[in-house]
This record gives C-alpha cells, sequence and structure tokens, in this order.
C-alpha cells in the first residue's frame, strides 16, 4: 500500500540504463518501488500513460543564489523540472561580505538577482538565512574567487600582496567548512579578470587540502584559449578537480572549441579531474559590460559609468571595441543584443528591446547612449 503511486510511466531513472515502462509507487513523500506494474494499493493513483519520469534534472550552472532568497519557490526552476541547482557560478556569490567592500560586492552581483537584504556576512551565515527561506530546490553552492577578492583588495587591477592572497584563502578555507562544495571564478569580470595564474593555483593550492572542486568561466578569446586552458590546468596540477563552465561561451572562439576539446580530453584519458560543460543553445546572457574592454571597470561600477561620462574615453572604447579582441565578447550586433535586466526605473522599459532599438528609441548612436 502506497501514498501515491504512478502508472505506466516512461521512467528515465538517470543511472543512462535504457528507460522502461514501468509503476512508481511513492510512501512518506521518498520513492519506495519502481518496477512492473503490479496490484500495489495506493491512496492516490495518477494514470502515466505515454509520459516520460526522471528524477528532477541537476542545473549545473545557475546564479540562483542571488535570487532564492528572495523567490525560494523557484518556479523557473522547478517548472523546467529542476530540482538541484550548482549556485555561485562565474566567481559572483552571495557571501562572504566584509563590511569595508559589502558595496563592491552587492555592485558586482546587481544584474543578477532581486534587491536582497544582504542579512549576512559569512558563507555559513549565508547559507542559514537561506536554508531559513525553504527554498523549493537543493542547493550546491560555491564560493566565488569575486566575492573572496573583493574582500581582500576591492576591484583594484594588481597582484595581491601577501597579506591580501592570505585574506583570501582564509576565507575560501573558512567558507568551505561552512558548506561551500568548491571555489568558482570568471575570469572575464571584475575583479576575477585582474588575478594572474599564481593567485589561483595558490588558491587551488587550498582547495586541494580541503578536497573541494574548482569551476571556472576562462578568459575569452581565441587567441589566449589554450592559454585559458593552460590556466585551469595549472590549477588541476596541484590536485584539484576542475570543471570548464560553459566552453566558450562567446560566439567569436566557437570555432576554437574542439581543439579545446581535444586538450581536455587529452588530460581525461589520464585523471578524470577534468570536466566542461556547454550551452545547449546559441545565445548567452551576461553583463553589458563584456563589450568594453576590461580596463573599463577597474574600480567597479561607479569608475566605470565615470568613464563611460567621459567622451573622450567613449571614443577610446568605440575605437577598442571596433578593433575586437579587447572586450571579453566582440564582434556582436548591437540588433543581438537583447536588454533583459535593467537596473535604473526610468530604463526598465527598454527591457525585452534590443540595445539598437534602446539608442533608436532615445535617438542616439548605441556608443552615445547616456548611463
Ligand atoms: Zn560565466
Amino acid at each position: 500500500m502506497f501514498d501515491l503511486i504512478f502508472r505506466g510511466a516512461e521512467v528515465h531513472d538517470g543511472s543512462g540504463a535504457a528507460p522502461g515502462v514501468a509503476d512508481v509507487g511513492v510512501q512518506a513523500g521518498r520513492i519506495a518501488f519502481v518496477g512492473p506494474a503490479r496490484r500495489a494499493l495506493a491512496a492516490r493513483e495518477i494514470g502515466a500513460d505515454g509520459l516520460v519520469m526522471a528524477p528532477g534534472f541537476i542545473d549545473l550552472h545557475s546564479h540562483a543564489d542571488l535570487s532564492l532568497p528572495a523567490f525560494p519557490e523557484a518556479r523557473n526552476s522547478v517548472q523546467q523540472g529542476v530540482t538541484t541547482e550548482v549556485v555561485g557560478n562565474c566567481g559572483f556569490s552571495a557571501a562572504p561580505v566584509v563590511a569595508t567592500h559589502a558595496a563592491d560586492l552587492q555592485s558586482l552581483v546587481a544584474g543578477l538577482g532581486p534587491h536582497l537584504d544582504w542579512s549576512w556576512s559569512t558563507f555559513g551565515q549565508y547559507l542559514d538565512v537561506l536554508d531559513g527561506r525553504r527554498p523549493m530546490v537543493n542547493v550546491i553552492p560555491l564560493v566565488g574567487h569575486g566575492a573572496l577578492r573583493l574582500a581582500a583588495m576591492g576591484f583594484d587591477d594588481r597582484r595581491p600582496s601577501a597579506d591580501e592572497l592570505e585574506v583570501m584563502r582564509r576565507l575560501l578555507l573558512q567558507s568551505l567548512a561552512e558548506g561551500a562544495w568548491g571555489l568558482s571564478s570568471g575570469l572575464d569580470y571584475a575583479p576575477g579578470t585582474f588575478a594572474g595564474s599564481g593567485e589561483l593555483v595558490a588558491l587551488g593550492t587550498a582547495l586541494a587540502e580541503a578536497q573541494a572542486g574548482y569551476f571556472t568561466h576562462i578568459r575569452s578569446g581565441a587567441a589566449t584559449l589554450d592559454e585559458a586552458l593552460a590556466e585551469v590546468l595549472a590549477v588541476e596540477a596541484v590536485g584539484v578537480r576542475v570543471h570548464v563552465s560553459h566552453l566558450n561561451s562567446s560566439a567569436a572562439v566557437w570555432h576554437a572549441v574542439p581543439r579545446a576539446i581535444d586538450i581536455l580530453s587529452a588530460v581525461r584519458s589520464r585523471r578524470p579531474t577534468v570536466h566542461a560543460d556547454a550551452y545547449p543553445y546559441t545565445a548567452g546572457a551576461t553583463s553589458l559590460s563584456q563589450l568594453l574592454p576590461s580596463w573599463t571597470t577597474r574600480g567597479g561600477t561607479p569608475a566605470l559609468l565615470e568613464r563611460l561620462r567621459s567622451p573622450d574615453v567613449r571614443a577610446q572604447i568605440k575605437v577598442a571595441m571596433h578593433k575586437g579582441g579587447e572586450a571579453p565578447i566582440s564582434g556582436v550586433s548591437f540588433d543581438d543584443v537583447l536588454l533583459t535586466v535593467l537596473i535604473l526605473e526610468r530604463n526598465r522599459h527598454w527591457e525585452g528591446h534590443s540595445l539598437a532599438d534602446a539608442a533608436r528609441g532615445v535617438g542616439q548612436d548605441p556608443y552615445q547612449l547616456p548611463v
């Protein structure tokens, strides 16, 4: 006797085994039986003929750590069958927060989620807040390198001092002890883009000590793809499982992806410690700042906005954008840039329009849009 039984579903059990038609019985909220139809009774029966049943999907690339505290029902995920999310990717995470750089972290992640109350400081405190909101999905949290670097040295474009590196290392180990499963980095974004390989390897050593993994949004650009992978493999070499996120999301370097897969496969044939994923679609979502040369993001969002107010700097940026190679994403038509999340209320009516549309709407060249 079960509480609930699904009859005759095509069950894909997640083990990789061939699917088959089965009944699935649920008892006290747990799956208690999967197998051929039998004369089991249940308080409730659901006919599932012609339907597919599967365990919940794992979304292994999510930024929902920045939305779940406000929207714990996670409808966007649950309605797609996602029941587990790996959050805190690309160097962005909601914790740890230090008072001196709290505003930096909040501005860094402003486009990735709704307004949060930021009532936590440590990674553990953040997880307690999240637990308290009872999210509808399971969460595998990563701590972002961006959060660690901001805490140690803000948006400075330089190598860390020994003391600053020690702050990052200590916050990393503390976050791992408090529940983070690994470290993520976003090497196209400020402040991750200002980090060198030595810094990442040093943090990799801490990951190896804690037996935690490294998830990375690698540096963009076809010319640097080999170097970008070498940077990942340098971290792997200190004894860390590594995962390359969305390999490689920028359309300008799609042609180089087969070679990247060969490089990663060669390592995998010796050690199964290197993994990668790819988007199953041809669009990507990121910050508009990814169209700009990375030097424009030194000092964070306020400094970027200040630069964009200078006609001279705009002219310099326009030249760099036409030349290509200086920004993480280049060669994209403004007609293909869809504005999905705008921070300022007065700009929100452009959400859902292309950047080219917005420029036409205010009678401006896209390079001269007001900030
Ligand atoms: Zn990313």
